[in-house]
């Protein structure tokens, strides 16, 4: 039967990597080897002794049934709670103010069922994680593209958001350090978004999933960590980049208790949280030895300046960045991001991702993530670069 898809699903534009997949399907039967900087994958594994007590948990029957708690296991919480303080120094109550997540991109879907109706507007940044702007159509919202520009620093600028639009918005998604730019925000960006929300009354959602993952000893900072902030925001996490474990799918939400009850609300009747032993294990995580997490820093830096040295050399400058593993790098010579990312597939065998298909925004741009797969990064990054170096210069 040709059942008429509905209008929610129809509104989320089409798989965008279709045209790209395409290529590198073809690449791949041709026998090239790719060198793929495409998805934001980590491609080392998780630390062993988390491995090691999921392990220890899932042979404990008591593991085995429903999480009946619906915010999570308490020691899961109380773990969150601990490292929150250690980490950015603000003190959470784990009763009322932690809520985890299978995978922060389940939370960032789900909160717009609990506080869009039909018709309101979500502010999302421009590129972007497709999430955000997914889940206000879901929902049955629209949204409105806040422009992240390197002439601002990526941030996105506030003042610029039409009155009737800032007024009438129910959330508002921001995300440093940023996917796809790689940007980060200052203390000061973060007290303006929250004296923002406070004004208008707009549900203020911040994505920290990288916040771990920064270069050269800076340390990115929790948005609720400006004072009053708990009032109007919540903060996202993630163990999938901090701890290499994307496939274990486990996050947690932080922050206004009244908006975590609701989206407690939506979980509840959704999902039934996730396997007890993988909480378990994300206990080791966030309360056991840290020295994996200096270890995934000390990585991709070394990747991302193979990476922005070997560019330069070729005459392509790109800013490195702070945090994120992600080189937000500006296309050469004028060229669309799509034609460029397909020339570098097609005649470089290297996967990159055209900042176009992070919003209108990205157009210019291409994404190189440094979750390079394969035996030794760094390695693939060398050769990465010399395929790169007869397509690039003659653009330069
Ligand atoms: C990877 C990512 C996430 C989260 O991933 P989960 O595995 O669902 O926790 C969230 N936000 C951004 C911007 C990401 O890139």
């Amino acid at each position: 039967m040709n059942f008429p898809i509905a209008a929610r699903l129809s509104r989320v534009p089409p798989y965008p990597f279709e045209q790209i997949a395409k290529i590198k399907a073809r690449k791949q039967q041709e026998g090239a080897e790719l060198i793929d900087f495409g998805i934001g994958d980590p491609d080392l594994p998780t630390p062993d002794h988390v491995v090691e007590a999921l392990r220890e948990a899932a042979t404990d029957p008591a593991t085995h049934t429903y999480d009946e708690s619906g915010n999570g296991l308490p020691e899961f919480r109380q773990a969150v709670a601990d490292w929150y303080a250690r980490r950015f120094g603000v003190k959470l109550d784990p009763e009322t103010e932690i809520q985890h997540l299978v995978g922060s991109k389940e939370g960032i879907a789900h909160i717009f069922l609990a506080f869009v109706e039909c018709g309101d507007c979500c502010l999302v940044p421009d590129p972007r994680y497709m999430v955000y702007s997914v889940g206000a159509s879901f929902a049955d919202g629209w949204f409105f593209p806040m422009p992240l520009r390197a002439d601002n620093q990526f941030l996105p600028d506030l003042d610029a958001i039409p009155a009737d639009v800032a007024r009438n918005a129910k959330i508002m998604f921001i995300n440093y350090p940023n996917n796809p730019t790689g940007a980060v925000a200052s203390q000061e960006f973060f007290e303006k978004a929250v004296a923002f929300a406070r004004e208008r009354a707009i549900l203020l959602c911040h994505d920290a999933a990288y916040s771990e993952v920064a270069f050269d000893g800076f340390r990115p900072q929790s948005i609720l960590s400006v004072e009053g902030a708990k009032e109007v925001a919540v903060e996202f996490h993630s163990l999938s980049k901090t701890y290499n474990m994307t496939g274990w799918r486990l996050g947690f939400v932080v922050g206004n208790p009244h908006v975590l009850q609701a989206l407690g609300k939506i979980k509840s009747n959704i999902d039934s949280g996730v396997f007890m032993a993988i909480q378990r294990a994300g206990v080791a995580a966030l309360a056991g030895p840290q020295d994996c997490v200096d270890e995934m820093r000390a990585t991709y830096q070394e990747r991302r300046d193979r990476l922005v040295a070997g560019m330069k050399k070729m005459g392509w400058e790109a800013t490195p960045p702070r945090a994120t593993f992600y080189l937000w790098a500006g296309v050469p010579g004028g060229m669309k991001s799509a034609e460029f990312s397909e020339l570098l597939l097609d005649k470089a065998n290297v996967l990159t991702i055209p900042g176009s298909l992070y919003g209108q925004e990205g157009e210019g741009y291409v994404r190189f993530s440094l979750t390079v797969k394969g035996p030794k990064g760094v390695d693939l990054i060398a050769a990465g670069l010399e395929n790169m170096e007869r397509i690039v210069r003659p653009l330069i």
